[in-house]
């Protein structure tokens, strides 16, 4: 981003001397001097060294300078109000969201814990199932140790 090319400036920007406060940023800036004192085009150059806007200007941009008309100031006040009432609606939504997410993963561990005991209780009866199995099995062969008889007897009559 730091590479980025600035906008191009307009040509008679250059040959003005005269500067004057944007109404909406408040940054001086430099202004017509075809008798318009209306500010350049400006607000491209983003804060922190993070290149350059690439699309809209500054809104206050093509409006004259707060010395010589304060014509925008309200609406920018509003706009700026407009804003704030946007981003907390913005907000809130992402307040409820995070509570209605806390919640079902506070019902998913519940669910979780309680299926986790229901699963330990039957893997305890499934292994004394499975002992006794084994118990029996161990008595069944000691009985038929004897009579284990790979062929049985009767099979040629
Ligand atoms: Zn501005």
């Amino acid at each position: 981003m730091g590479e980025a090319t600035p906008p191009l400036k307009e040509n008679k920007m250059k040959t003005s001397i005269q500067k004057g406060h944007c109404q909406v940023c408040g940054s001086v800036q430099r202004i017509h001097n075809n008798g318009t004192n209306k500010i350049f085009n400006h607000g491209f150059t983003r804060s922190g060294g993070f290149g350059y806007w690439t699309s809209a200007p500054c809104w206050g941009s093509s409006h004259q300078a707060l010395e010589i008309s304060c014509d925008i100031v309200e609406d920018t006040i509003a706009r700026a109000y407009d804003i704030i009432e946007k981003i907390e609606v913005r907000v809130t939504a992402q307040e409820e969201e995070k509570l209605r997410l806390e919640l079902e993963a506070e019902e998913a561990l519940f669910i979780a814990e309680e299926e986790q005991i229901k699963l330990k209780e039957e893997n305890k009866k499934l292994e004394k199932e499975l002992d006794e199995l084994l118990k029996e099995e161990s008595t069944d062969e000691n009985n038929n140790e004897d009579s284990a008889d790979p062929v049985p007897n009767n099979i040629h009559s």
